[in-house]
């Protein structure tokens, strides 16, 4: 059952327009082709996904997205996701918004995809990670007013992403 969380913007939380985060966009590895591009206001749902590796970062996943099919990768043209959220806080900008990178089977177009590092089947989320994320939510909400939902991986597609320890309400 997909599960969707109503926006409650302005419910008890703080009002966050402009947030520290480091911009990887132009840094990270690429790979072949290029993503397809949308409007800020095609952006409906935000999507919240675990790595998996709890000692991944942003290059070590853009180098996985982006290596060939036939060398063991995804074969992408880029990250997947827009945002990484490493257990010490630190927020990375990985992709632009109007960019429909892979995080979603099948449905990235209207989706932003958010990923903590981490494997949360095992581990728990930090309280650095938590506190970042609701932050990033929230500013994303605000920036983004086309946002309706946020959800979790597995809200769309069969996998366990972000985890078992892991749930919606913690960040929002
Ligand atoms: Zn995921």
């Amino acid at each position: 059952m997909i599960q969707l969380v109503p926006m409650l913007i302005g419910a008890s939380l703080p009002v966050i327009r402009h947030l520290a985060f480091k911009d990887l966009v132009d840094r990270l590895p690429k790979g072949a082709g290029s993503y397809k591009t949308r409007r800020l206001s095609d952006i409906k749902t935000l999507v919240l996904h675990h790595s998996s590796d709890p000692n991944g970062d942003p290059f070590s996943y853009a180098a996985f997205h982006t290596r060939p099919e036939l060398s063991g990768g995804r074969g992408w043209p880029g990250i997947g996701y827009h945002y990484i959220i490493q257990p010490n806080g630190v927020i990375y900008k990985c992709n632009r918004h109007r960019t429909i990178s892979y995080h979603v089977k099948n449905g990235n177009s209207d989706k932003l995809g958010i990923c903590f590092t981490g494997n949360f089947n095992v581990d728990h989320p930090t309280q650095a990670q938590i506190i970042a994320g609701k932050f990033l939510l929230n500013y994303l909400r605000l920036t983004i007013p086309s946002v309706k939902h946020i959800g979790v991986h597995r809200d769309y597609t069969n996998t366990s992403c972000p985890g078992d320890n892991f749930s919606i309400d913690m960040v929002i």
